[in-house]
């Protein structure tokens, strides 16, 4: 039996976003897998820059050869929009079979009670940012300033623009019939030979709890269902509608003051010690301390919430190289949520199956899950990676202004996970911004490692 050797090429995209091709060559093919394919914000440059990589993969798989696979793993911008930026040359390049998560599948019953639930959601949140918008002054503009912060702003178009499109493009691009992939699922290769190279698919989990989880530790984790996010969205709206809500003020509405408003004896304020406060409340020089709207503010922690949830549909491939036992772990940005239910995950085939701890302990390359966040690897399961020539890509490029222009940066990659990283790997991690870094005991396999203007790649000989 000829053995495999597998290249792990992940492109720079000078920004946040996942595009990787995966090779699988022996002695007589050579087999390509396309995950992911995205930049976070589309900027002018995008489309000639996904059009250089694609045109770059043709040359590197062949002029007459297609894409095998293509695997897209979560409906964000920063993993999908790129085959809509240079969708005529995928189309050209053309593919052969495409696989999404079963939440992506419009005929799953649970699929899509879960998209209506998500999509109402939305829709209020983008009533807010609507009439948020709408308002001006003080307050108005710092929700205004931190929803843009935390949210890209492109959720809020109700185009919906590029994930979507490129969704259904890729739902039609395929030369095969799409394929919808759940856990559990355990697959060869589509069109390679058997019993060389195996899919085992670990989430998104079908459990919905599960799916919405997507905090670290116990303590922080975020049980609000969608449905209680959906009512708490209605009464911030009723509140913006309606300048007051009763049900929303902590104090009974007898204790309540009005700086601008008289007493019932027609006197402003006649209370002096009331007067002073307020004074003090609505002068401008104290305009910080106003907590009028302050309840306004969880509004971005709803749309926080949303990005989060998204993150944690990722669909996550484990491939096995069956003859040594070798495996690749490709997480899109799954949460904790995701990763808790890998241990659970229903296997449909027991001859082909392996428990968490045999495929964690056999992986020797690991996509770090959304760009090295810390809610998006966790411990028990990154303990399990134990093998010796474990290699860790992490797409991430520290001058995407995420991460070096916003007041409270994005923490990619997390400290404490990236010491850890390092560790585990002896220092054999690469980025997409230092490339290999810099590490005292950092020993890749002679020849393994490659470095060019648009990638860096990996290679692993079975
Ligand atoms: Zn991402």
């Amino acid at each position: 039996m000829s053995n495999i050797t597998t290249n792990i090429r992940m492109y720079k995209l000078e920004e946040l976003g996942d595009c990787f091709l995966v090779t699988f060559s022996d002695d007589s093919k050579d087999y390509n897998v396309m995950i992911d394919c995205g930049s976070y914000w589309n900027r002018n440059d995008s489309p000639k820059k996904f059009k250089r990589i694609v045109k770059n993969i043709q040359e590197t798989i062949g002029n007459n050869a297609s894409l095998d696979l293509v695997v897209a793993t979560h409906q964000h911008n920063d993993h999908m929009s790129g085959f809509m930026h240079a969708k005529n040359a995928f189309t050209s390049l053309g593919m052969e079979q495409v696989v999404l998560s079963w939440l992506d599948d419009e005929t799953d019953p649970e699929a899509i009670a879960i998209a209506e639930e998500h999509g109402k959601v939305m829709n209020k949140l983008r009533n807010i940012k609507g009439i948020i918008d709408k308002k001006k002054g003080g307050f108005a503009e710092t929700v205004k300033s931190s929803l843009s912060q935390l949210v890209d702003e492109r959720t809020f178009k109700t185009d919906n623009s590029l994930t979507g499109q490129a969704t259904q493009f890729l739902k039609s691009v395929g030369k095969q019939p799409i394929k919808y992939l759940s856990p559990g699922d355990i697959l060869d290769l589509p069109g390679y030979d058997k019993d060389k190279v195996r899919i085992h698919i670990l989430g998104p989990p079908k459990d919905s709890k599960s799916l919405k989880s997507k905090n670290p530790r116990k303590k922080e984790s975020f049980h609000t269902r969608l449905h209680d996010l959906s009512i708490a969205i209605d009464d911030i709206k009723e509140v913006l509608d309606t300048g007051h809500a009763d049900k929303h003020f902590p104090f009974n509405k007898k204790y309540r003051q009005y700086p601008h408003k008289k007493d019932k004896n027609d006197k402003v304020f006649s209370h002096q010690s009331t007067k002073t406060i307020f004074k003090e409340y609505i002068d401008k020089k104290y305009d910080w301390k106003r907590i009028d709207h302050d309840w306004l503010s969880s509004v971005n922690r709803f749309a926080l919430h949303l990005n989060g949830y998204t993150n944690n549909t990722s669909l996550v491939l484990a491939f096995e190289l069956v003859e040594s036992g070798k495996v690749l772990l490709f997480v899109g940005d799954a949460q904790a949520g995701n990763w808790r239910s890998w241990e659970t995950v229903p296997w449909k085939d027991d001859n082909k199956k392996m428990n968490l701890e045999e495929m964690m302990g056999k992986t020797v390359f690991y996509k770090v899950g959304h760009h090295g966040s810390h809610n998006a690897t966790i411990k028990p399961t990154l303990d399990l990676m134990t093998h010796k020539d474990l290699v860790a890509f992490i797409p991430v490029d520290k001058r995407d202004p995420n991460i070096s222009s916003r007041k409270i940066p994005w923490k990619m990659p997390a400290k404490n996970l990236y010491k850890e990283l390092k560790k585990k790997t002896k220092g054999r991690i690469a980025r997409m911004d230092e490339g290999k870094i810099k590490y005292s005991s950092n020993n890749w396999p002679r020849g393994s490692f490659k470095e060019h203007e648009l990638y860096v790649e990996y290679r692993i000989k079975e």
